[in-house]
């Protein structure tokens, strides 16, 4: 694995040192590729590449990839078996968006297994972008989606353990095996699944879904349902995606700020670096103590990554890396707490 993603990352480097500004350019046929964050983005890479590998389409794979995040058992930060709120409450939140320009996003939705398909509905049969709360679930309902309870019983044995101190104290990696930055002991309280995919015919597409910051305040929205803060996806130029501390990504709209450097003509990697810095030059003390993490893909199939601390990692699946995880480069390379 390690010599692999070595050699990845050289022909990522070698890729992106050959790329072109994509500002009003023709679309260019990369080949399809699907891009994830996270090591749960290696699944939803496989159920994303089911439809891309059969000639489907970008948006219809991002939206396979985002499901089968939601319907993981063993993620306790999106979807299904996502941590509460403070409240004890799961609420979920979601965005999906095409190169085109259309999206829709549902935000604080209870009780409902797929906030991506939600937000798929509200882009395609509402005049509206974003749906929240009782709204978005009286409208999913409509839409034939099943009510049905979502807390699972460890994440509310968690929820019982965090009222003990009842402190909102993001850490910087949620825990998973092996995951530098992390500790044990730490819990899982925050990590998103970003989703960003270019089919066979040179569409891009892209998708967000995560039950948010864990213990966050009941109501609280964070940047993935938020159309340009934790995703932005345009085909003339490329597409991008967050996952760590919401609130920094909707201050500096970091997706679109992302996509719009590219469309100057900086490769993936040096625009996800460029708004990395912006964060911490907006807010050089906070910037030590919390996580943010930036993937972007463009209309080349160029892929770049880069977060704050170390320990963000992502997935590539193409017809030559089915499976890759790599690490992304950080602006803090030793794991702070
Ligand atoms: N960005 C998500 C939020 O703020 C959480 C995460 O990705 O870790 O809700």
């Amino acid at each position: 694995m390690t010599t692999r993603r070595r050699f990845l990352q050289s022909s990522l480097l070698t890729a992106g040192a050959l790329a072109l500004p994509g500002a009003g350019a023709a679309p260019v046929k990369s080949g399809a590729k699907v891009v994830s964050t996270w090591d749960f983005g290696v699944g939803a890479n496989g159920a994303a590449w089911k439809v891309l590998s059969t000639g489907g389409s970008a948006l219809d794979a991002i939206e396979a990839g985002a499901r089968w995040a939601e319907s993981d058992l063993c993620n306790a930060t999106v979807g299904h078996c996502g941590y509460p709120d403070r409240d004890g409450v799961l609420t979920l939140d979601a965005s999906i968006m095409d190169g085109d320009g259309r999206c829709g996003a549902v935000a604080a939705l209870e009780d409902i297994a797929h906030p991506v398909s939600v937000a798929r509905a509200v882009m395609e049969k509402t005049p509206h972008v974003m749906l929240v709360g009782q709204g978005a679930q009286q409208f999913a309902i409509a839409q034939g989606f099943e009510k049905t309870p979502l807390l699972t019983d460890d994440a509310r044995k968690a929820w019982r353990e965090w009222l003990k101190t009842s402190e909102y104290k993001p850490v910087i990696n949620a825990e998973r095996a092996g995951r530098p930055g992390s500790k044990p002991g730490d819990k899982h309280n925050h990590d998103t699944l970003g989703i960003l995919a270019i089919d066979n015919n040179g569409k891009l597409a892209g998708a967000c879904t995560t039950s948010g910051m864990a213990w966050k305040l009941h109501g609280r929205v964070g940047d993935s349902p938020i159309v340009g803060a934790g995703l932005y996806v345009d085909n003339e130029v490329g597409a991008a995606t967050a996952s760590g501390v919401g609130e920094e990504m909707i201050r500096n709209a970091a997706s679109f700020l992302v996509v719009e450097l590219m469309r100057q003509g900086r490769s993936p990697m040096d625009a996800c670096r460029e708004a990395i810095e912006r964060v911490v030059r907006k807010r050089p003390e906070a910037s030590k103590s919390l996580q943010v993490c930036f993937l972007a893909l463009n209309k080349h199939g160029e892929v770049g990554a880069f977060a704050l601390h170390r320990g963000f990692v992502y997935a590539i699946c193409d017809t030559a890396k089915q499976d890759a995880l790599l690490d992304a480069k950080s602006v803090y390379t030793t794991a702070q707490t």
